[in-house]
């Protein structure tokens, strides 16, 4: 069995204690194990900060991109066995496996172009300007300039267990070109791919000294050791994520902290959309990819549907067919379309999930029962069928978020307000999606939604082919969202960098202040 290490002060490292064992979820076979206890959290905090902190100040945005760009390539030239170890752990079908690994890969990438595009505009600085200079008062010399200086912190980065590769690397791609250092700890269950990654990364040499650790285990006292100048970026559960807010030293210095939390994404079918049309197809599409990619276990996965009451039978049918050709069972098993999810607890949590669902209304397809899997030993792995409710606007639809392939249709009478009423419901979502060809529906559907919401896609019939899914989070677009999603911000291009640095509004003389601070130094 494999022994995860943790990658601390330039060591591989086991920590002490019980073993947590890594298995297999279509299997229940174990498959690694983790001694995550009593680790040296605190000697890594202060490696980062003397070593890697200054490795990564060193580099220019652009040598920064060249960077990002190596972990890219050397991660892309281990893909296959990194795809094969994600459906091991995962439970990923080859296409759940490549959302992730490929996804952080890409995000890597991306953000070696931000930093190329960034490293054109203000070569060897290390700042970046926020707008223009302006005058603070009559006297015409005297101005003040908005600018964005790296933080001298470390982040510690804490992530969820369903995407180990790209929840990873889409916060070390953002940090990395800020030139902050990482430590970075993986959901234990599924560390086995995150373990693996930042292996190939150490093997082939490309990671500047202390710039980034990996801690497979428990972080014990470290977030208590966080100066005012550090950051916490947090992916998972919403009670886990106010513990870790509510840390006494975090808040006594004010260092950063982004919360990445639950959230109940809706998808809204508008009035005018008719069963059968285009439209209609892409959302039933829309509904079934999101529900079944990663058996549901996607932050940003469709929880809600609002359908016109006229339209609910109608949508509810074409989606349970739609569902029709979905083989449940082990990823590695030929013909299977989705796996397992990936805990033990995940399958408890998700059926109980659907029975408080069903309370408030009627199970359309699927239900509260554990299946056995194609391809898995009887008895064993943590199947869930995809399941369709029709559930009326109550109280559980807006607040509970079941973690696995499971949507509940609501009515609404297809107003636009109406709509995002019930968008607001959630109190707070990382992504909304809505469908119509009424341009002023659509119009009041998002600026009234918009407040509730950290991304939506209007789908018309223009970009209905072309939009990319919901569920996929890009690096050039913010992720996050209000409230009970956590209030936090990531990626979003050039944005994603500025939770690692301070804004710091500097007054002066227009000359100096252009000269040494203003955002193109040629116009000086
Ligand atoms: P979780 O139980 O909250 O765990 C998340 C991470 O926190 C894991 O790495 C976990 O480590 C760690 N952790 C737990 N208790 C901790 C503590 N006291 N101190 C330090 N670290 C601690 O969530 P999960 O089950 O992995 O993920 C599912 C949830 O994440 C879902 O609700 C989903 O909506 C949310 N999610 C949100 C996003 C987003 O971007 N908004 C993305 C993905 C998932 P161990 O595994 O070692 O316990």
């Amino acid at each position: 069995m494999v022994r995860l290490l943790s990658y601390l002060s330039g060591s591989w490292l086991s920590g002490e204690g019980t073993p947590s064992i890594l298995v297999d979820p279509s299997t229940e076979e174990p498959m690694a194990q983790v001694q995550g206890g009593g680790l040296p959290v605190l000697a890594a905090l202060d490696h980062a900060r003397r070593v890697g902190l200054p490795a990564l100040s060193a580099l220019s945005f652009g040598e920064r991109a060249t960077l990002l760009q190596s972990m890219a390539k050397v991660l892309h030239a281990q893909r296959e066995a990194l795809l094969d170890l994600s459906q091991q752990n995962g439970g990923n079908t080859r296409g759940d496996a490549k959302f992730d690994v490929d996804g952080a890969i890409g995000t890597l990438s991306a953000y070696a172009a931000v930093g190329q595009e960034l490293a054109k505009r203000v070569g060897e600085r290390r700042f970046l300007t926020d707008s223009a200079a302006i005058q603070l008062t009559r006297e015409a010399r005297y101005v003040g300039q908005h600018v964005y200086v790296p933080r001298p912190g470390v982040a510690v980065h804490i992530n969820a267990f369903n995407f180990p590769a790209w929840g990873t690397f889409e916060k070390v791609a953002t940090a990395f070109l800020a030139g902050v250092p990482v430590i970075t700890k993986p959901a234990t269950a599924t560390a086995l791919v995150t373990f693996r990654m930042v292996e190939i990364l150490v093997e082939a040499g490309v990671l500047p000294a202390g710039s980034l650790q990996l801690i497979c285990g428990g972080v014990g006292e470290l977030l208590d050791h966080l100066g005012p100048l550090d950051h916490l970026a947090f992916t998972g559960g919403s009670s886990t994520g106010l513990l870790l807010r509510s840390n006494r030293n975090l808040l006594r210095n004010a260092a950063r902290v982004n919360v990445e939390a639950d959230s109940l994404n809706a998808a809204v079918l508008g009035p005018d959309v008719a069963p059968g049309s285009d439209l209609w197809r892409t959302m039933v599409r829309t509904v079934r990819v999101d529900q079944t990619q990663k058996t549901g276990q996607k932050c940003t996965a469709i929880r809600r549907v609002f359908v016109p009451e006229a339209h609910l039978e109608a949508f509810g049918a074409d989606l349970v067919e739609a569902l029709d050709d979905v083989v449940v069972g082990n990823p590695l098993a030929n013909g299977v379309t989705m796996g397992p999810v990936s805990t033990a607890t995940q399958l408890r949590d998700g059926l109980a999930g659907i029975e408080r669902l069903a309370a408030e209304g009627r199970v359309l397809r699927g239900g509260s029962a554990r299946v056995e899997g194609v391809g898995a030993p009887a008895g064993k792995g943590y199947f869930m069928q995809p399941t369709v409710l029709e559930v009326a606007d109550g109280q559980a639809v807006h607040e509970l978020e079941v973690f696995g392939p499971v949507v509940s249709l609501i009515p609404y009478d297809g107003s636009a307000p109406a709509a995002a009423g019930m968008i607001a419901r959630g109190q707070g979502s990382l992504v909304s999606t809505a469908a119509s060809d009424d341009r002023s529906w659509l119009e009041t559907f998002a600026l009234a939604s918009a407040p509730y919401l950290g991304r939506m896609l209007l789908l018309s019939k223009q970009v209905a082919e072309k939009a990319t899914p919901p569920g996929m989070v890009l690096p050039s677009l913010i992720h996050g969202g209000p409230g009970r999603a956590g209030g936090g911000e990531e990626l979003g291009g050039e944005r994603g960098l500025l939770f690692y640095m301070q804004r710091t509004a500097i007054a002066g003389d227009r000359v100096i202040i252009g000269k040494h601070f203003g955002e193109d130094k040629a116009q000086v």
